[in-house]
């Protein structure tokens, strides 16, 4: 087998149960929600959520919450559907650290903040690198780091072609890009030409943080014993990756579902995509 059938045969595997080693709470509840809800703020009629307003218009108890460890905004583009647009489950589920605007609007970009945009460009770093670079100043092991190297990331929530034009807008290209490790996405919605490595929003966030926490545990991990004892920003990071943040994935993982009971996986455009 050459080296792009066993990329593809892996693949295979890992699509038929993408959700598999992950945390992610039963969500057939939503199932017993019959029919549709008027959202209080828009007056529109909904299923679990507003998409325009960004709030569960069923019972909170029925929506896990997810709390970050960073704060996250989102610059949605204004032709993207909102209906179809999976950045709205971060907001729902994640309501006190995310935040979405909606392109030109956009957020403040404090200088007291340490901001990075999550977007392959000619300069990007990997998250890992961005933990080391702060790491290599502290030149005694002694000294304990009390801060993250990033406090907010901005993702941009666009189809694979609008994304460019967004990165046009001078305030994005002066903040430092950072781009995630490979991971296929498992996305119903067919793009045109979009390589199966351009994930659906909800799924960058995801993986970001994972690759946030791995990152933060690596580098903190020899202070960790100290770092415990002090009630810091740090100590959530003291252990393994435990799919803290996999929640975030509930409704994707719902729809994932949904879509797969009713269309065979194989006949699915969008998992046809080339892999590189
Ligand atoms: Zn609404």
């Amino acid at each position: 087998m050459n080296e792009m059938n066993v990329l593809e045969e892996k693949q295979k595997i890992i699509d038929r149960a993408p959700f598999c080693n992950m945390k992610i709470d039963d969500s057939s509840v939503l199932d017993t929600v019959d029919g549709r809800t008027i959202c209080g703020k828009c007056y529109k009629s909904r299923k679990f959520f507003c998409y325009t307003c960004y709030t569960p218009v069923i019972d909170q108890k029925y929506i896990p919450r997810v709390k970050l460890p960073i704060k996250i905004d989102i610059i949605k583009d204004p032709r993207e559907i909102d209906g179809k647009s999976t950045a709205v489950h971060a907001a729902v589920l994640a309501p006190q650290d995310v935040k979405i605007y909606i392109y030109p609007d956009f957020p403040v970009l404090s200088k007291n903040e340490k901001i990075v945009l999550i977007f392959p460009s000619k300069t990007a770093t990997n998250i890992e690198a961005l933990f080391q670079e702060d790491g290599n100043q502290e030149e005694h092991d002694s000294i304990i780091r009390t801060d993250l190297p990033v406090t907010r990331a901005i993702f941009i929530d666009s189809t694979w072609h609008q994304t460019k034009s967004i990165y046009k807008e001078q305030k994005l290209r002066e903040l430092p890009c950072v781009v995630l490790r490979s991971r296929v996405s498992q996305f119903w919605r067919h793009q045109k030409k979009s390589p199966r490595w351009y994930l659906a929003t909800i799924e960058a966030i995801h993986q970001f943080l994972i690759e946030f926490h791995t990152s933060a545990f690596e580098s903190y991990k020899e202070n960790r014993l100290e770092i415990k004892d002090r009630d810091s920003e740090l100590s959530e990071f003291c252990r393994e990756y435990d799919g803290q943040y996999d929640n975030l994935l509930y409704f994707f993982k719902y729809m994932y579902e949904k879509i797969h009971s009713i269309y065979d996986h194989d006949k699915l455009k969008a998992y046809k995509r080339p892999l590189i």
